[in-house]
């Protein structure tokens, strides 16, 4: 039978293979990179002496795609485990400027009682900042999320600036409402249920990437790591062989190739490809603790929403505090040495957990410039389908057009539209 050979063994390289071999289709997966899992992977850091993330990533129940991925690759109940968060919808906040702590809670079920609950929703709103949010939900394509809520509201600092820069790691003032918009509606709008924050209870690579590598080998598929492709050979309106550094991989008749690698490198491979540029920056900041972090800021789940700081989001595994500045390049924090940086966000994470005048004993910076495509109105225009205009030549990653944005749920749906469409190819 024909093989697929996927480049890229990021979170849509790896869908589109467990997809893949789900079907009895023989893949290879060539990852450049030593490790799988692209821009979401666990190390063991030496400084640290740690296994640590190279950034936080909070998922939510809602989304479908993503623990259907992880129940596939062996975890039966993936919101106990690999993933963890609180029993219920809360998301717990701080005004680092002020020390006012509060937590939104969203009820079970589509009628948000929350919303009428003054303790429940964001404070200092009132129920008419909640009917003219509603007005997202009709926002043409060409409207960012500043164009279409009310940037006076309270709701705007406390809601949709940290929600904006969490899910589209762009301001307010950059991203697509639409695209937002369809996050709400997977998640908050269906209710508590769908809107459980969620993260990797030991890694994200224990969570999502070392099980979909045994299950894409346990079911004969092979993982190739350290296989840089450098170039491609097309003929006759088809991908005909795969070029390594050492090797050219000559592809038979009938084989496949999805290419799961970010926009830049796709530029490079298909110069006449045009995918929306990689744009914004996320900045990480990991401190070693000498003992267990106490979590009573944190309420019952693994994180604290921060505002009016340039830290975002704080999340705690044991010793280890991670600190997120989404859309750093915009925040003004890419500017910055380390130093200042990490002395200014450390103050204010000494505030959001409440660890008084506590010191870390050492810190990790880790910059990803470039963190995820373009998700402006124009950016998301850009964004391709699965299919080329080479017969055997795919394409999967967080900037193809799956309606949501570049998330793990977006590159797994992704990874899950590149497969379908080899497999209907194939029917
Ligand atoms: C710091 C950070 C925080 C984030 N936070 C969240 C979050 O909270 N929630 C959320 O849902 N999402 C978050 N994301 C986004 C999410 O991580 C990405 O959308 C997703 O991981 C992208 O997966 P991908 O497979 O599309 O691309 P990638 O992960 O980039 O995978 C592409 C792979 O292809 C490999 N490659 C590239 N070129 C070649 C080549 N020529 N040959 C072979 N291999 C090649 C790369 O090495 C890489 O492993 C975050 C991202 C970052 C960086």
């Amino acid at each position: 039978m024909s093989r697929v050979h996927i480049i890229g063994a990021g979170l849509s390289g790896l869908a589109a293979a467990v997809r893949l071999v789900e079907n009895d289709v023989p893949v290879t997966v060539y990852e450049g990179a030593g490790q799988a899992g692209g821009r979401c992977r666990t190390f063991y850091d030496k400084h640290l002496e740690r296994d640590i993330d190279n950034g936080n990533h909070l998922i939510m129940s809602g989304n479908k795609s993503a623990l259907s991925y992880l129940k596939r690759i062996g975890a039966p109940d993936p919101v106990k485990d690999p993933l963890t968060g609180p029993p219920f919808a809360i998301y717990p906040f701080v005004d680092v400027r002020s020390g006012r702590r509060w937590t939104v809670r969203i009820n079970e079920g589509p009628i948000p009682f929350w919303v009428f609950d003054k303790h429940w929703r964001v404070p200092d709103t009132g129920v008419m900042d909640y009917v003219k949010a509603a007005g997202i939900a009709f926002a043409g394509a060409d409207k960012t999320v500043a164009d279409v809520v009310d940037q006076q509201s309270p709701l705007y600092e406390r809601f949709w600036e940290p929600l904006t820069l969490a899910v589209l790691n762009t301001t307010p003032e950059k991203g697509q409402a639409k695209l937002l918009w369809r996050v709400i509606r997977e998640t908050f709008l269906l209710g508590g249920q769908a809107a459980i924050p969620l993260t990797a209870r030991t890694g994200l690579g224990h969570a999502f990437v070392d099980p979909a590598g045994k299950f894409i080998e346990q079911h004969g598929g092979v993982v190739r790591l350290g296989a840089r492709v450098r170039s491609i050979w097309m003929e006759g309106g088809e991908a005909t062989s795969l070029n390594f550094a050492d090797e050219t991989v000559t592809l038979d008749e009938g084989d496949r190739v999805i290419f799961a690698i970010p926009p830049t490198r796709l530029k490079d491979l298909l110069p006449d490809i045009d995918p929306p540029d990689d744009d914004a920056s996320i900045l990480n900041i990991h401190f070693r603790m000498s003992k267990p972090v106490p979590t009573k800021a944190l309420g019952e789940g693994p994180f604290i929403g921060m505002i009016g700081s340039d830290g975002q989001w704080a999340f705690v595994r044991d010793d280890v505090i991670s600190l997120t500045t989404s859309a750093s390049n915009a925040i003004g924090t890419d500017d910055r040495p380390n130093d200042d940086v990490v002395a200014k966000i450390w103050r204010e994470t000494q505030i959001a957990l409440d660890l008084g005048d506590e010191e870390y004993e050492r810190v990790r910076v880790i910059r990803e410039k470039r963190a995820t495509p373009d998700q402006s109105p124009e950016g998301v225009r850009k964004r391709l389908k699965p299919e080329t205009r080479w017969r055997n030549v795919f394409l999967a990653g967080d900037h193809i057009d799956t309606g949501v944005p570049a998330t793990i749920e977006g590159s797994i749906r992704s990874g899950d539209k590149a497969a379908e469409s080899v497999l209907a190819l194939k029917a």
